[in-house]
């Protein structure tokens, strides 16, 4: 009967819960983006939620050898997690029950390090504590693609590009940014596009940006808002790619500045 209670899944959480003293509270839907060590034998997962946005959570045990997690709280690992809430800062996982393909992207090296690119893309868009379920959708689907053998570069810029519009961060392509004047359209350039700025400006609009080629302008404008099949069906390197994926690079580091200073701001103007 012993070995029934300890097996992975959701009787084993149920039944820890109780020995605990506690009742799960809430379930999420779960993406794990890294962990980190906590004392001796617990763990702390940064996770993308659908329900919660970001979320920090203790997964106890998790360094112990032989612990009853196995793989399953391991960074891109898709997982159902029911979650208590403790005495502690932080609410604690009493159950994962893993769901989606992420094996078979563990197996293949390349996919898995964009993988992790996109997953840290998400942790700079999505803010903490606020459900972001287009972002979440959006990475699991990227995933998906990954998982299917879509090509990496191409998911890459999908992915990332639709992150930045759920995100609020939307890049403007196609007019520019100071003067309003239409630009995708025209075929000269090549263009000066400032991540901080928020997008593409015309040759008549100064500002230290980088150049940028209008065939970079109309792989990301037709990406953007493009479809899973679309994707799917995009095997050969498309014109402009690598261009595409330093421009949004920078976007999203620059994201990634706003939302530490807005962080740090709140903090020093909280009581
Ligand atoms: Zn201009």
């Amino acid at each position: 009967m012993r070995a029934a209670i300890r097996r992975p899944g959701g009787m084993a959480g149920r039944v820890d819960a109780k020995m605990a003293g506690t009742m799960p509270a809430y379930t999420l839907s779960a993406l794990n983006v890294r962990t980190y060590p906590l004392g001796e034998n617990d763990k702390i997962l940064v996770a993308l939620t659908r329900e919660r946005g970001i979320v920090r959570l203790v997964a106890r045990g998790a360094r112990k050898p032989r612990n009853r997690w196995g793989g399953r709280l391991e960074p891109l690992v898709r997982a159902t997690l029911e979650v208590s809430t403790g005495r502690g800062a932080l609410d604690v996982i009493t159950s994962a029950l893993p769901y989606g393909p992420s094996a078979t992207l563990m197996a293949d090296f390349d996919r898995l390090m964009v993988g992790f690119r996109l997953a840290e893309a998400a942790v700079a868009i999505v803010a903490e504590g606020q459900p972001n379920a287009a972002a979440f959708d959006r990475l699991e689907a990227a995933l998906d693609l990954l998982a299917e053998g879509a090509r990496p570069e191409a998911v890459a810029l999908w992915c990332e590009l639709g992150l930045l519009d759920v995100g609020g961060y939307r890049p403007e392509l196609e007019v520019c940014v100071a003067c309003g004047a239409p630009v995708a359209d025209s075929a000269a350039g090549p263009f000066a596009y400032s991540a901080l700025g928020g997008g593409v400006r015309c040759g008549s609009c100064p500002g230290s940006a980088r150049s940028v080629g209008v065939e970079t302008l109309l792989l990301l404008g037709a990406l953007r808002d493009a479809e899973i099949d679309t994707v799917r069906g995009l095997t050969r390197p498309l014109p402009g790619e690598g261009d595409a994926a330093l421009l949004l690079a920078d976007t999203l580091q620059a994201c990634a500045d706003v939302r530490l200073r807005a962080n740090d701001m709140a903090r020093r103007l909280s009581p």
